[in-house]
């Protein structure tokens, strides 16, 4: 179990760092100096020894055949540029890889462009597209990066909440072989997203499998989508589909806007190598989108990294062929990550509707690597405040979200995500309902975490 994140990589910022962002001109920066959830939280989980359910990092190691390929090719004594857009080999096995579950022919040429993972395609495409002054529009809760990378540009995100489906009894969670048949599925709100679209939309972000609901959006949702974006000729869709391969119960394959008919030419699609294949330190990724939106941006990616690192490149290419073989007994190693994602959402919720003072309502997610769960009925007392929040110049007391998890943090010795950043300002007060907890970790983590659970105080 290799990977633990390091604590030198995780000092705290000095205030003097933020002396220095106080007296500078106002920016696109502002709001975002403060250290970011994750670096937050990992560092909570270092102070405090914490069974680490927070970030959606795998806590085990990449598949063999991947550490294999990196191995070879990183010792294979060349290691020089690629061509901007990726490697022709590693372009050429996304295309194969992807043109059946796109319906159409990918070019690898000119249809595929190579990232530092799924922020840099999410950062290059909106900073290509998106001019001050233009809309971003998103489901919420969303990816937190949407938010500075939409400002960056000068652009505002508007959110579009799920709607969440009914709490259940807690004993209903008491048996995974239901969890196929109950359904918790998230709405989406068709007419929400009628109003908030605009002359200024400029482009829509679909995160499917939804971090951190787990919403799959199905194809009859996509369609009713596509509909309501004909009145909108000019707004690009950008699929965030970095857990596409994290879909259970019913989805064997992730219905993907950009193989609906009519809607490549206007679909930009985000993957993630690191969420794939449990290996998200490796940084890498991809953009799938027509040839005229690749050109668009392209300067952006050219002028900022110029290209992924090419041993990774290499390994990629072999890795997405391998992955399509029989492994540990699936006939893929997709197939495997379904049955294996499954048993630990499964362990997870049945785990924690076995504790006893457990007050937190789950609901089942259909994909994705979180389970969100909701404490709009709970009271969590405000005991602690995080390394260096007090010093942060707009330090306000923390709301239940934050109260719930950091206690559980420094009492329980768990890490939970409060899901109030990944909502809009104007909807942060839905976010602070939530709590999110990681189940990509071994058996061993998730069993530490439900036992140190049994502790727990009611609120
Ligand atoms: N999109 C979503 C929805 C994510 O949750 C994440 C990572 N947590 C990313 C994109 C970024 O993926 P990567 O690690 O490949 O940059």
């Amino acid at each position: 179990m290799n990977t633990q994140l390091n604590n030198t990589e995780l000092k705290s910022t000095n205030q003097e760092e933020n002396k220095e962002t106080q007296i500078m001109e106002p920016s696109k920066i502002d709001g975002f100096n403060s250290p970011t959830i994750w670096f937050k939280y990992n560092r909570l989980s270092i102070q405090t020894k914490s069974a680490n359910l927070g970030h959606g990092f795998p806590d085990w190691s990449p598949p063999e055949f991947l550490m294999e390929s990196l191995a070879r090719h990183f010792t294979g004594g060349y290691l020089q540029y690629t061509r901007t857009n990726g490697h022709m080999k590693l372009a050429e096995s996304i295309a194969k890889a992807y043109s059946e579950s796109y319906k159409r022919e990918i070019n690898p040429m000119t249809e595929v462009l190579v990232t530092s993972g799924g922020v840099n395609g999410l950062y290059t495409i909106l900073t290509g597209l998106v001019e001050k002054g233009d809309e971003v529009i998103t489901l919420e809760p969303f990816y937190d990066c949407y938010l500075p990378q939409t400002q960056f540009c000068g652009g505002k995100v508007i959110g579009i909440p799920l709607l969440p489906p009914p709490i259940r009894e807690k004993k209903e969670y008491l048996d995974p072989t239901k969890y196929k048949d109950m359904k918790d599925f998230w709405t989406f709100d068709f007419e929400g997203l009628k109003k908030a679209l605009s002359s200024k939309t400029k482009v829509l972000i679909l995160n499917t499998p939804n971090n951190s609901t787990g919403k799959i959006l199905s194809y009859e949702e996509l369609n009713q989508i596509k509909d309501i974006l004909e009145d909108y000729p000019n707004v690009t869709v950008v699929m965030d589909e970095v857990y596409e391969h994290a879909i259970f119960d019913d989805y064997d394959v992730l219905p993907r806007m950009a193989s609906i008919e009519g809607m490549f030419k206007k679909t930009v699609t985000i993957h993630s190598a690191g969420k794939i294949f449990s290996c998200t330190g490796l940084r890498i990724g991809w953009v799938i989108a027509p040839q005229a939106i690749i050109k668009k941006c392209l300067p952006v990616f050219a002028y900022s990294s110029y290209c992924i690192n090419e041993p990774a490149q290499l390994a990629m290419a072999e890795t997405l062929e391998n992955a399509e073989k029989p492994y540990k007994g699936f006939k893929t190693y997709y197939k495997w990550c379904k049955d294996h994602f499954t048993k630990c959402r499964n362990m997870l919720i049945a785990g924690l509707a076995k504790l006893d003072n457990f007050e937190v309502a789950p609901y089942i997610p259909q994909g994705g690597l979180f389970v969100m769960g909701n404490i709009a009925h709970l009271n969590p007392k405000p005991k602690y405040i995080l390394e260096g929040d007090d010093k942060e110049p707009d330090f306000k007391p923390y709301t239940k979200d934050y109260n719930w998890t950091v206690n559980l943090a420094m009492d329980q010795k768990v890490i939970s995500i409060p899901c109030s950043p990944f909502f809009t300002k104007e909807h942060k007060h839905i976010g602070t309902n939530y709590i999110r907890m990681a189940f990509c970790k071994t058996f061993e983590t998730i069993e530490l975490a439900l036992e140190r659970m049994k502790g727990l105080e009611k609120c």
